[in-house]
């Protein structure tokens, strides 16, 4: 047996891939060996457009020089050391760099390891942060339909996309939920009315169960794996002040939205919003390595002081938390967003990718496009014209990714969304070559 179709066999006997079908990857197994720019490469040497910058996080393409060396660097100095109870020093000047770049009331760091941790350690510390402050009651948190913030037990408590979050019901705390102002297939036109709409709704819940509710946890402007969804002009700041109005702290959730992929480094930055707590993740270390964050204000961060039988500690951190590799890589990388100017010049890519993508709009199956900055879901249906769904059945989204993959483009869909993702380095050439990829696969797929 050769040597690739050796390690094809044994990634079928050995390997469990996460929110995978293993029955699709035992008849269409893929395996990547390498990576240069924005290219991918497997063990065939057959190569691929990083469609999806490796789910959502890869920046500078694959084997950028500065964070190779930087982790080179801080491998001669050490790889890790815990960070419970000491600090070191990649995770401090990184810390006190995120503290620059987010928005201005945000200054502590508290680091993880995954986005889904990093929510779970926001709505942790929004929970307690109450209890510290001796609001008992405070203990629940609205969360928006269609949210995503990861595939932990509390990240799934405060998500709603149902098809992930059926099969663990039982094992979830209740949220409350709020409704989402979705555009698309709403039956109505005005954006506007959609967004007061669901403020409407959201201070019905507030006005009536503020005292029991600790904060709403939500995606900023675009939300990712629920569909692409973008909100209306004015809903995130309509939630930031209905937050303020009625005491409950606004968590959001930055992980696919922050470092630039919506054409501000924050999404938040596209309304001016504060929240309380942020979460952050994927692209902070140009997808290299697992480093997330939650940040927090100062006011949040004194709430958590006091003598050890206080109990005020915020009891979260694992084993990897703070790792030094992982600082150094985020260090590196955003290092070269200030080099290289890169929310500036990335600004040029999304009006191409705007460009390419309203060729799409007239293809007879596909139904909406939706774009923010370099976040893109291209929606399939049977009917352009009534918005009928494909049967869910069909899987035509994953079929026609899995075209795609035969091109030379790598993505993954959302059910029947595709999803482009590029990374912020893909030059104008190779994001009109997937554009055109993309055009091809759902022409033939559908
Ligand atoms: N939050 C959002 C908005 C996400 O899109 C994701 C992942 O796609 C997560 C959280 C979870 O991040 P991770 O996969 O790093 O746990």
């Amino acid at each position: 047996m050769n040597q690739q179709k050796a390690l094809l066999e044994d990634s079928k006997n050995y390997l469990w891939l996460p929110f995978t079908q293993m029955t699709d990857y035992e008849r269409d197994p893929l395996i990547i060996e390498s990576g240069e720019g924005i290219k991918l490469k497997d063990i065939d040497g057959k190569e691929y457009l990083d469609g999806y910058s490796s789910l959502w996080l890869n920046v500078h393409g694959h084997r950028k020089k500065e964070i190779d060396d930087a982790i080179k660097k801080q491998l001669d100095a050490i790889s890790h050391s815990t960070l419970l109870g000491a600090a070191n020093v990649p995770a401090i000047q990184l810390a006190k760099k995120l503290e620059q770049i987010t928005p201005k009331n945000l200054k502590r760091t508290f680091y993880s390891d995954s986005g889904a941790e990093s929510v779970e350690i926001a709505i942790k510390m929004a929970y307690q942060y109450w209890q510290n402050k001796g609001f008992k009651k405070k203990t629940k948190f609205v969360t928006l339909s269609n949210g995503y913030h990861g595939d932990t037990v509390g990240a799934i408590s405060v998500g709603a996309v149902d098809l992930y979050h059926r099969v663990y019901g039982s094992l979830m705390f209740e949220s409350i939920k709020a409704p989402f102002p979705l555009v698309y297939r709403s039956g109505k036109k005005n954006p506007d009315a959609i967004r007061d709409h669901a403020l409407a709704e959201l201070r019905e819940i507030f006005q009536s169960r503020h005292e029991e509710i600790a904060g709403i946890t939500m995606e900023s402007i675009i939300q990712g794996a629920g569909g692409m969804n973008i909100m209306p002009k004015g809903y995130l700041k309509g939630v930031e002040l209905l937050c303020k109005e009625y005491d409950i702290l606004l968590i959001i959730d930055e992980v696919a939205t922050g470092f630039g992929r919506t054409g501000k480094m924050f999404a938040v930055e596209h309304e001016d919003v504060q929240p309380d707590l942020m979460t952050i993740a994927k692209g902070i270390t140009g997808g290299y390595l697992p480093v997330a964050a939650t940040m927090t204000t100062e006011e949040i961060y004194d709430a958590f002081h006091g003598e050890y039988e206080e109990m005020k500690t915020f009891f979260h951190g694992h084993s990897y938390t703070g790792n030094q590799l992982g600082c150094a890589a985020a260090l590196a990388n955003l290092e070269i967003y200030e080099k290289e100017n890169l929310i500036e010049q990335v600004q040029k890519k999304i009006a191409i990718v705007k460009e390419g993508l309203d060729e799409l709009k007239d293809l007879e199956y596909v139904g909406d496009i939706r774009q923010l900055g370099l976040m893109c879901g291209i929606e399939l249906v049977r009917d352009n014209i009534t918005n009928e769904p494909f049967p869910w059945k069909e899987r035509v989204g994953y079929r026609s990714t899995l075209k795609m993959r035969e091109l030379g483009m790598l993505t993954r869909p959302l059910g029947d969304i595709i999803v482009f993702m590029p990374p912020l380095a893909s030059t104008e050439e190779e994001l009109k070559q997937m554009i055109s990829i993309m055009k091809q696969a759902i022409e033939e797929t559908c």
